[in-house]
């Protein structure tokens, strides 16, 4: 009877073992391929950082790096097509049409899967902002292939394959993801998660355009317009270069505005952890964490917050990482490089006005001037 169940097991491969299966049609795909992510006409800054990371798979498997280009024809998918270049890419592919001027799932995703099957990448890196998540997504069904989303670190085994590191069971481990009978190896990775690459400038490749074989009347989604989404000001937590953020130590939602007036003085966007979203204290956009937004700010500063690893994943980036925390054996001492044992609520009303006091020349000479 033991025997019968162990012989009805499916057999457990290595990975080793398991590469071998790779079916003889998907032996041939070669090189790496980034999705150049146009919003509103400009180039996605994750794009640019996922090139970085393209640039350095493509060079341990020896093959090219190739930006992928989706939109109308002008000004906007010219300059992504130069930025790829500027970035690192050998070539670029291009599908352009009129259907493609406002992002909708049904031909980008025709557009996407059609050049793969023509092309065989090995490896497909995207975004994992909104459109990005929505297109891989539906990219990776539609070519019955192996999708990690929101990884955090991108490597080449010894044998080749795609090795996607993510976070997994709530952020307390990570794991490693390979995609072993399929091709492409999709990944995603969310903004500011890679560093942004060095910006070469006069360079050029081949260009490889295909149309897009699809007409409006296939297509269910139209664009009728778009709405005002009824904030005055546009969030840019992920590419501040300063950062001031408040956790549950804060106290009170009212105390908030000692975090608000910090950044503002110093001229950073402010953030949260978690926990004050969750209270209604901060939008959803302000989290900063595996969650909410990963930052990589030249200055961090955090008030009454732990340091909870789920924090910390998003921080760790940042240059200098400054933790005010009335705990001494905060986790967050663990990986700050200055530590305020100290109340915040006294101490970030203090701060502003020692940089008011500090900054006023330096902003009546920039008046004068
Ligand atoms: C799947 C999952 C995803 C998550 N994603 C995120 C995420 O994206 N971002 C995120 O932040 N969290 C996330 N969390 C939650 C995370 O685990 C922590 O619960 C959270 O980060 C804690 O927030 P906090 O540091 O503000 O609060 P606490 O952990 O309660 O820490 C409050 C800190 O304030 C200090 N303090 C108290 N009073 C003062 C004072 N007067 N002055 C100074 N310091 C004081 C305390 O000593 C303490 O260290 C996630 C959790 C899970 C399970």
């Amino acid at each position: 009877m033991e025997a019968h169940e162990a012989e009805s097991q499916p057999p457990i491969l290595s990975r080793a073992s398991a590469k071998k299966e790779l079916p003889k049609h998907f032996r041939d795909n070669r090189h790496v391929w980034v999705f150049i992510e146009l919003e509103r006409g400009q180039v996605h800054p994750v794009s640019i950082e996922l090139l970085g990371e393209g640039r350095k798979l493509a060079d341990k498997l020896s093959v090219q790096l190739a930006g992928v280009v989706i939109g109308t024809e002008g000004l906007g998918s010219r300059s992504a097509i130069a930025e790829a270049f500027a970035y690192g890419a050998d070539l670029a592919y291009v599908v352009e049409s009129p259907l493609l001027s406002d992002y909708r799932n049904e031909p980008f995703t025709k557009a996407l899967s059609d050049l793969v099957i023509l092309h065989k990448p090995e490896i497909l890196l995207l975004g994992a902002t909104s459109l990005g998540r929505d297109l891989a997504g539906s990219v990776a069904t539609t070519l019955e292939t192996g999708l990690t989303a929101d990884c955090t670190e991108l490597d080449v085994d010894a044998d080749g394959s795609l090795a996607a590191t993510r976070p997994t069971f709530g952020g307390s481990l990570l794991c490693t993801i390979y995609t072993l009978n399929c091709r492409p190896q999709m990944a995603t990775v969310r903004p500011r998660v890679m560093a942004t690459p060095n910006r070469v400038t006069n360079t050029s490749g081949p260009i490889v355009r295909h149309d897009l074989m699809m007409i409006e009347e296939e297509i269910v989604t139209k664009v009728l317009g778009f709405l005002p989404d009824g904030r005055s000001e546009k969030i840019n937590l992920a590419y501040a270069d300063i950062v001031v953020a408040g956790g549950i130590g804060i106290g009170t939602a009212e105390n908030l505005e000692h975090v608000m007036v910090l950044a503002r003085t110093i001229g950073g966007e402010f953030g949260c952890s978690r926990p004050l979203v969750q209270k209604g204290w901060m939008e959803v956009d302000r989290q900063i964490g595996q969650t909410g937004q990963t930052i990589r700010p030249k200055l961090y500063l955090a008030a009454g917050i732990s340091g909870a690893v789920q924090h910390r994943v998003g921080v760790e980036g940042a240059d200098l990482i400054v933790a005010i925390n009335i705990d001494g054996n905060a986790p967050i001492f663990d990986f700050a490089h200055v530590a305020v044992v100290a109340d915040a609520v006294g101490l970030l009303p203090a701060l502003t006005a020692a940089f008011t006091r500090r900054l006023a020349p330096h902003n009546q000479s920039m008046q004068v001037n």
